[in-house]
């Protein structure tokens, strides 16, 4: 059975359609990443889907559930946002166990499960060290494991290795998807990379004005693209190997949505 389910969800800002009609399911412990240009959409519908803002029209149903009107708090989705800041008053140990305070289980259990995860993301012994004397990298691991500990029943992440520098990237997209699959995670995984999507990805949704273009394993989107627009995208990409050559990025010659 799906894990979530995504009914016809719909967007709009001062009349601009900004998500249109989306619907798709993600299968339980499936990493599935929405890849597309900047101002496609893809931050809005996690915000929906998190219930950080409502939908102008359609669903969101958790393990059948249709959980659409139910706070962001109590619908048992876990989210990591690049800009998703460390608490800077509290230890490695604190930052990550927040959910589990509020999930008040005992504390030996906390103290398992924060050393647990703090060595899946490769962060060992480092409970009692301040958040402002981690590097980058280390900050977005510590956000990662703050973001397992409660166990959602779904993750979101949007554009998590944003800020990082290239190669830090490369090494933590494989590192994620390690860890998502080790926690059986079913998790919504935001990037505008190609090499990031498909790296990370069993399935890719390509969003593109608001609107699903394709959802399919990465192979079948260079071997069988859906539409123009998927053939064009992807190949952009490869051609320029554009984050590489440019140093820039070849979504960002996408122009966002206008209607
Ligand atoms: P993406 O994450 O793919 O870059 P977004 O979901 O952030 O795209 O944005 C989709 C479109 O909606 C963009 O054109 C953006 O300018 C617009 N948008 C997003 N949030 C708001 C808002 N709060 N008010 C008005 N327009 C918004």
């Amino acid at each position: 059975m799906a894990r979530l389910r995504v009914l016809a969800l719909t967007r709009r800002y001062e009349g601009r359609t900004v998500l249109d009609h989306v619907s798709f399911e993600v299968a339980d412990e499936e990493i599935l990443v929405i890849l597309g240009p900047s101002g496609s959409g893809k931050t809005t519908l996690l915000r929906l889907i998190a219930g950080l803002e409502p939908p102008d029209e359609g669903h969101v149903l958790l393990d059948g559930q249709d959980i659409t009107e139910v706070p962001p708090h109590r619908r048992r989705i876990g989210m990591m946002f690049q800009e998703y800041a460390l608490f800077p008053h509290l230890n490695v140990f604190e930052n990550v166990a927040f959910g589990l305070r509020m999930q008040q289980l005992p504390e030996p259990e906390i103290r398992a499960r924060v050393r647990a995860l703090l060595e899946q993301v490769g962060l060992p012994g480092y409970e009692r060290r301040d958040v402002h004397t981690l590097s980058g990298g280390e900050k977005q691991r510590v956000a990662l494991a703050r973001s397992l500990a409660p166990r959602p029943a779904v993750l979101l992440l949007d554009e998590p290795l944003g800020s990082l520098d290239r190669a830090l990237r490369e090494q933590l997209m494989g590192e994620i998807r390690s860890l998502l699959k080790a926690e059986r995670m079913t998790a919504l995984y935001v990037t505008h990379d190609q090499a990031e999507a498909m790296a990370i990805a069993d399935r890719v949704l390509i969003l593109h004005q608001g609107r699903i273009e394709q959802i399919a394993a990465p192979e079948e989107l260079y071997r069988d693209p859906a539409t123009p627009f998927v053939a064009r995208f992807l190949d952009v990409g490869t051609l320029l190997e554009g984050r590489i050559l440019s140093g820039g990025d070849p979504a960002e010659v996408e122009t966002p949505v206008g209607k």
